[in-house]
């Protein structure tokens, strides 16, 4: 995968403008944003742009306005916390076209830092209307797409403006794109895919993939339990869609094919209730799962299994939770299976890749976010990465 980065650009950016695609939708609460991840990961963007003389623009959507104008999904609500992050003032600009944004840029000096309106007030952006991305355009002297996170969608802010202007990666895109590649573009083997979380519905074309691409498959979380219906098992009450009992048997035939290990749990832990620390809690084989119990987590000796797979791996991409993680103790397996993980990338012996908005959250509980190789804060984006699609925003930067 070859695109162009930062270090492509003159060392001196002085007169130059800059537009440049960032992930501003912010999780917000009481008009503040209770989380300002999406912005820490634009700094070193932005602020290498402006250290080095450019004016910037910064382009991002906020919310699902469809196509007009919503003053509480104006991006001037982040403002406040755009700044705070960046430590610098920046000014907001309630247009993204025409002479409001031409006069704001004659009054910026070389280094100024600019916030453009929602792009997605205006239809053309989703459209991905060629009239409207030549409209912003036409301030710019190039572009840069640091929002991995945005670019599964061809709008003419992720996909349109790189047809336009010289196109380059920011830093947060390259590190996520470096990343991906190392994880399954180009990886060492073998390579272990951990899939969990609720449903197989929502992840079959996931599960399709990985059984092309990698070694060994562990199959956790809800989605187990339909793969161990489809061989027979009785999951009780466990969630569990019976419906798809002949796509898990078809995956697993495919993974035969493919050489492909699948890995189930063979111990798992149940209640006859979902709550914390149930009374009915008890771990059990597989096979004993009673009429009135749920499976939420896998269990102990399965975990310690999949601990020593981990180990004569060399790369692991992970996506969704091995059990119902938010409520204890069926949190125990995926803490634990995300403890080896880290520990085997802190030794050098593994490199590490997890995505999904519940996988962040839950390698966050475990506390080993920061031990990974890369954890990948793209929710949608990185699915369709995982899926094997090519993503049209980072397609516009690598060809
Ligand atoms: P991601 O957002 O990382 O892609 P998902 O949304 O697919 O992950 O799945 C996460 C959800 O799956 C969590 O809310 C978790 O509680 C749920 N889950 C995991 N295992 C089970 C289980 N055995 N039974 C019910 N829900 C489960
Ligand atoms: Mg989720």
């Amino acid at each position: 995968m070859s695109f162009k980065t930062l270090d492509d650009l003159p060392a001196d950016l002085t007169g130059q403008v800059a537009l440049v695609r960032v992930d501003l939708n912010l999780p917000m609460q009481e008009g503040r944003a209770s989380d300002v991840t999406r912005v820490e990961a634009v700094k070193p963007t932005v602020l290498e742009l402006s250290d080095r003389g450019a004016k910037v623009l910064l382009l991002a959507h906020f919310g699902r306005p469809k196509g007009q104008r919503h003053s509480t999904m104006s991006t001037s609500m982040v403002q406040g916390d755009v700044e705070r992050v960046l430590d610098r003032e920046i000014m907001f600009v309630p247009e993204v076209t025409g002479p409001v944004v031409e006069q704001a840029l004659g009054i910026f000096r070389s280094g100024d830092i600019g916030l453009l309106d929602n792009v997605r007030f205006w239809p053309g952006e989703e459209a991905n209307d060629p009239e409207f991305a030549r409209g912003i355009a036409a301030v710019g002297d190039f572009y840069v797409n640091d929002a991995f996170s945005a670019s599964h969608r061809a709008h003419a802010s992720t996909e349109g403006l790189a047809h336009l202007l010289p196109a380059y990666a920011g830093r947060a895109m390259e590190a996520e794109l470096k990343a991906l590649d190392a994880a399954l573009g180009n990886p060492a083997r073998p390579v272990a895919a951990v899939v969990g979380g609720a449903k197989v519905s929502t992840k079959l074309d996931v599960l399709e993939q990985m059984v092309r691409k990698v070694q060994h498959l562990v199959i956790g979380g809800g989605m187990a339990n339909t793969f161990l219906a489809a061989r027979g098992v009785n999951v009780g009450k466990s969630l569990c869609e019976h419906d798809l009992a002949a796509t898990a048997n078809r995956i697993m035939d495919e993974a035969d094919h493919a050489g492909c290990t699948v890995h189930l749990p063979y111990d798992v832990v149940v209640a006859k209730e979902f709550a914390a620390n149930p009374a009915s809690l008890r771990t059990c084989n597989v096979h004993e799962v009673a009429g009135d119990e749920m499976i939420l987590d896998v269990g102990p000796q399965a975990v310690e299994a999949l601990g020593d797979v981990l180990k004569t791996c060399r790369t692991l991409v992970w996506n969704g939770p091995m059990g119902a993680f938010e409520t204890p103790p069926f949190d125990a397996a995926t803490v634990a299976l995300a403890k080896t993980a880290a520990a085997l990338t802190q030794d050098g012996s593994l490199t590490s890749v997890a995505g999904g908005g519940d996988t962040v959250a839950a390698l966050a509980h475990a506390g080993v976010a920061k031990d990974f190789t890369y954890v990948s804060t793209a929710g949608g984006a990185f699915l369709e990465w995982m899926e094997g699609k090519e993503l049209p925003g980072v397609a516009a930067l690598t060809k």
